[in-house]
């Protein structure tokens, strides 16, 4: 029996966790719930899954939560509450919306635990220390993201013939769906609204990520995310767009051949891989019929229309902390989008403004990291007021 944290609970990844932990009850009790301020989605979790702690980080709405609670069970707030969770549990799903991820995932390896990650945000903008954090704290990192728990798949038969150096690697496939605006030009995506930017043809993700998925930011971020992991270089990261999102991503290696994971997509089966490795889990999602799959397309990605793509390489090679501000310039892009200060297509023109002014400043601490993160987000919130439109 292993006790599981699921952060951002109440979020897309965080209710599907407590799908496979719910489905696996010899395997996996929940320990803890956290989420941001969703005190009636948490409450009800916490009625059905009996956590011994529970966060809300919004300590304004702790008093509305706890009279919401089974008595005797624990209500932490805040950051501190976050990071309490991530050290309360065996299994941590980290599944927290962006940049506010990165103390988690720090907490949760230096404590070590094994950890499904599914902000990706913090091993972008701090992959040095999250892999500090990784080999002192002798925890695990598994990804949660589809694309690297099927890299994760395609390299896991090759560390056990001992050639998981990387060095039998020609270069790594990430699969793309290609999104809502597929095949669109920029004349053609001017004026789209942020319900058409929703309307993801493949996976029901959360909103943010499902923008990011329109904009191609989030196939940018899986390639950082690639580097990260695997420590493959961005020379040999390869992003394909496969509209079916059937195979999950693929590996080549040096001999040509490749293999790749395949499933339908559903993001139980990538978040029940993370928390069970290296046990396969007993309950299938995503499975393949295979007499009525039909065909599987593949075409290079528009990296003049999907300008997002392009510069998260450009962040990625220049290193540093220029992935933090690639990411900061996006949550802020994102954020003015939602709300209608600025349109879907100047979301690429925010993050390449803010990364001309990239001031070269490494990730040597999380102090610094937050900095650039602050320094970052000035800039980009500067673009937007000055990009704005009606
Ligand atoms: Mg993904």
């Amino acid at each position: 029996m292993q006790s599981v944290s699921i952060l951002g609970s109440t979020g897309s990844i965080g209710v599907q966790a407590l799908g496979v932990a719910a489905a696996n009850p010899d395997r996996f009790v929940v320990r803890a719930l956290a989420a941001h301020s969703s005190v009636e989605r948490l409450a009800e979790q916490a009625a059905t899954f009996r956590p011994e702690l529970v966060v809300l980080v919004d300590a304004a709405r702790a008093s509305e939560l706890a009279q919401l609670l089974v008595p005797g069970t624990e209500l932490l707030t805040g950051v501190d509450g976050l990071v309490a969770a991530a050290e309360a549990s065996d299994v941590v799903v980290n599944g927290v919306m962006g940049f506010a991820g990165l103390p988690a995932t720090l907490a949760a390896l230096d404590a070590g635990k094994r950890l499904a990650l599914a902000n990706k945000e913090s091993l972008i903008t701090a992959g040095p220390l999250v892999r500090a954090a990784l080999a002192t704290g002798g925890g695990e990192m598994l990804p949660v993201d589809s694309e690297h728990g099927a890299l994760h798949q395609c390299l896991r038969a090759e560390t056990h013939s001992g050639a998981g150096d990387g060095r039998a690697v020609a270069r790594l496939v990430v699969t793309a769906s290609g999104g809502p605006f597929r095949g669109r030009t920029p004349a053609e995506l001017q004026d789209v609204t942020v319900e058409q930017a929703l309307a993801h043809p493949t996976w029901q993700m959360g909103p943010k990520i499902t923008i990011d998925s329109s904009t191609l930011f989030n196939k940018g971020l899986e390639v950082i995310e690639a580097h990260e992991l695997f420590g493959i270089d961005y020379d040999r990261i390869e992003v394909v767009v496969h509209p079916q999102s059937i195979i999950h991503s693929a590996v080549e290696f040096i001999d040509g051949s490749t293999v790749a994971q395949l499933s339908r997509p559903d993001m139980r089966l990538p978040i029940g891989y993370a928390m069970g490795y290296p046990d396969r889990l007993p309950t299938p999602y995503g499975r393949i019929d295979w007499a009525t799959l039909g065909s599987l397309d593949f075409e290079a990605p528009d990296l003049e229309t999907f300008r997002c793509l392009a510069l998260a390489y450009q962040a990625g090679r220049m290193g540093g902390t220029a992935p933090a501000w690639l990411n900061a310039a996006n949550e802020v892009a994102v954020d003015a989008f939602f709300s209608g200060k600025v349109t879907w297509a100047r979301i690429s023109a925010i993050i390449e403004g803010t990364l001309e002014d990239y001031d070269g400043a490494g990730p040597g601490s999380v102090e610094a990291v937050m900095a650039a993160d602050a320094e970052a987000r000035r800039r980009a919130v500067q673009l937007v007021e000055h990009e704005g439109v009606a």
